[in-house]
């Protein structure tokens, strides 16, 4: 691996087809190799190195970036998350989980930027703050206001039948 100060002892085949042909990596990079094989099938090292640099945000590397071969420690500074950004997808993605949007409830919730579960008051008020800001008195008789608010008419009477039609849930406390 380039940069890697470590001995090759341990071989890998360079692709599928050659696999008579071998690159040699320390422990800890043929580990890296073999365990993104299917992925990165054919590429040299080097562009392995590069497709990990480019989707960090989406794959971990087993090593620290730009530090490859080194036998630093993961600087602390790399898992702090200041803007609670990672934090705050895994409460959306924990909150998201609870209840399953219903397919047929995805365009209307879209169309009124709501999110599933839902409960009627709010989708109440986020249809007068809509239908306010759309109505076509609001726009200059805007014929694309009118057909926006068509729209948002639409994806309301959805929401609202479907919510309708659910058993109540006893209110508590
Ligand atoms: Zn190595």
């Amino acid at each position: 691996m380039p940069g890697c100060g470590a001995t090759g002892e341990y071989r890998a085949p360079k692709s599928r087809t050659t696999l008579n042909e071998y690159w040699w990596f320390c422990l800890e990079h043929v580990r890296a190799y073999n365990a993104s094989w299917d992925f990165y099938k054919g590429m040299s090292p080097g562009e392995i190195e590069a497709q990990l640099r480019a989707d960090t945000a989406w794959q971990r590397p087993t090593w620290p970036l730009g530090r490859i071969g080194m036998t630093a420690q993961i600087d602390p500074e790399m898992l702090r998350d200041p803007l609670g950004v990672l934090g705050a997808g895994r409460a959306a993605e924990r909150r998201s989980h609870g209840e399953e949007t219903p397919a047929e409830l995805r365009e209307p919730l879209a169309t009124l930027g709501l999110a599933w579960p839902l409960t009627i008051d709010t989708l109440k008020t986020r249809y007068k703050e809509l239908a306010k800001r759309h109505h076509p008195d609001a726009n200059g008789g805007d014929r694309a206001a009118e057909e926006r608010l068509k729209t948002i008419n639409l994806a309301y009477a959805t929401l609202r039948g479907r919510l309708a039609s659910q058993p109540k849930l006893a209110a508590t406390g």
